[in-house]
């Protein structure tokens, strides 16, 4: 080969390296407690980058801008992994009529290579397309919530548990204190995992019946890949002990001691040292409206839950996830789901809300160094925007299939301005409505916000 061939070929060689080290690799995890709207954001975000056009994604500067070559579905890179299913999403979405897809129950990913052209003179001139990969990650918010039973023993934890199951019926409370005080010693498997199923029931009630998400151990609600196994078959001990630090070992207080400490290091520090620890930037997803519409405690509980959500991106030096690793999230974005649900003039009232959900924490979180930003989004839109005339004057309304009944417009009410205060929990001026998914155009959902959340999140690894 002559020498020029050969030079010619470590150029070229050398510039392949560098294009292939412009190709960027980000991990965006998205959470929320249950009914938050995650599943429904992968499906309508993967759906709208997959058929992403400048119309559709007007606020994300990639497409506006024409520099969007390709979005594709490519094999994720984590094989312990489940995989997200969208396909089925999709199927669920595109059926006669169309229905919401299946809530996340577990841990899943789903990865995207965006090809585009760079708009910096030095990568431009180096090659024509760089590519970003993106992997999603989802998982349930309550797992965060488990984050302070690292701070506490089982005998701190029972005695809060306690104070949570006061809110449950006298009755089943009374049999599940029974069948505790019916426990002989060293008890085997079956029997802790039935009394937990029992306590299990008592949580399911407090989710389901009050609206309370604040509920722990997070994995008995959502247990993912751990169903069945005895590292979620435990339960607080309401009874009393006569010495709580001389417990024999054969007692089943120190057995469901032992299952706590195993359940804080090897699910709880796990999940962080596993996961967490590799995403690179966080959304979260609030369903406000909920809980508004429930009541004054279901709303306190979602902003209790919230509270704990954000200390795990309150990490100065000595807090303990920085001692255990480096967390690496460097953008936030809190953002308030299913928007569609109100009027577009109702929609900064309900920035509002989130926002006063999240003011005590978030100054001390922008001291921090974590950029956090809040948006209101409709992932998957199931309603339009339109105005009523109503007694000589124009009302904005919001139109859609509410479930159970005819098309129609609806005035869903207003929401409060600021924190709801006694005079907003008498009157209750909203009323929340669950509406129907509207059938796809050529294969594409409608969306509230998804450009702006794409431009927030990845706009600066996207120049
Ligand atoms: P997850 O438990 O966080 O995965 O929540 P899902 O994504 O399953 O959402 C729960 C329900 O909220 C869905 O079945 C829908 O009824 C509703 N929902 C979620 N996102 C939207 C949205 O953008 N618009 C509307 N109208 N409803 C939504």
């Amino acid at each position: 080969m002559k020498a020029g061939d050969i030079l010619t070929r470590i150029a070229s060689k050398s510039q392949q390296l560098a294009v292939r080290s412009l190709d960027k690799q980000v991990k965006l995890a998205v959470t929320g407690l249950s009914g938050a709207g995650k599943t429904t954001f992968i499906t309508g975000l993967v759906n709208q980058l997959l058929n992403a056009s400048p119309e559709s994604l007007p606020l994300w500067d990639l497409a506006r801008e024409g520099r969007l070559v390709s979005v594709t579905r490519v094999p994720q890179p984590d094989l312990n992994i489940a995989s997200f299913d969208y396909q089925s999403a999709l199927s669920q979405l595109s059926a006669q009529p169309p229905a919401w897809p299946h809530s996340t129950r577990k841990l899943t990913q789903i990865r995207l290579a965006i090809r585009y052209r760079s708009e910096h003179p030095l990568w431009s001139t180096l090659s024509d397309t760089q590519t970003l990969y993106l992997d999603i990650v989802d998982y349930p918010g309550e797992w965060l919530l488990d984050l302070p039973m690292l701070a506490m023993d089982y005998r701190q934890w029972s005695q809060t548990m306690a104070q949570v199951l006061e809110l449950c019926p006298q009755a089943e409370l009374d049999k599940f204190r029974q069948a505790c005080q019916a426990l002989g010693e060293s008890v085997g498997d079956e029997t802790l995992a039935r009394v937990s199923e029992q306590y299990r029931d008592l949580l399911l009630y407090l989710k389901h019946e009050r609206g309370l998400s604040y509920l722990q151990p997070g994995r008995l609600i959502l247990p993912g890949d751990l169903e069945g196994t005895p590292l979620i078959s435990f339960f607080p001990w309401l009874e009393a002990v006569e010495d709580w630090d001389d417990l024999p070992e054969s007692s089943v207080v120190a057995q469901l001691q032992q299952r706590y400490s195993q359940y804080q290091s090897q699910v709880v520090k796990r999940f962080y040292r596993d996961h967490f620890r590799y995403f690179d930037r966080q959304l979260v997803l609030v369903d406000c409206l909920s809980p508004l519409s429930r009541g004054e405690a279901e709303m306190r509980d979602t902003a209790k839950a919230l509270g704990e959500i954000l200390q795990h991106f309150h990490y100065g030096e000595r807090h303990w996830l920085t001692q255990i690793f480096s967390p690496k999230i460097d953008k936030l974005v809190f953002a308030a789901s299913k928007a569609d649900h109100v009027s577009y003039q109702q929609r900064p009232q309900l920035l509002n809300l989130l926002e006063n959900m999240l003011a005590q924490s978030r100054q001390e979180l922008q001291l921090q160094g974590t950029q956090i930003h809040t948006q209101t989004l409709a992932s998957i839109r199931a309603t339009s925007d339109h105005q009523v005339d109503h007694q000589g004057q124009t009302l904005p309304v919001i139109s859609g299939t509410p479930q159970g009944e005819q098309a129609g417009h609806f005035y869903p009410g207003d929401l409060p301005p600021q924190w709801p205060d006694s005079d907003y929990w008498t009157k209750r001026p909203f009323q929340h409505m669950r509406f129907l998914p509207q059938p796809l155009h050529k294969g594409q959902a409608r969306h509230l916000g998804l450009d702006a959340l794409l431009q927030q999140l990845l706009g600066d690894k996207l120049k």
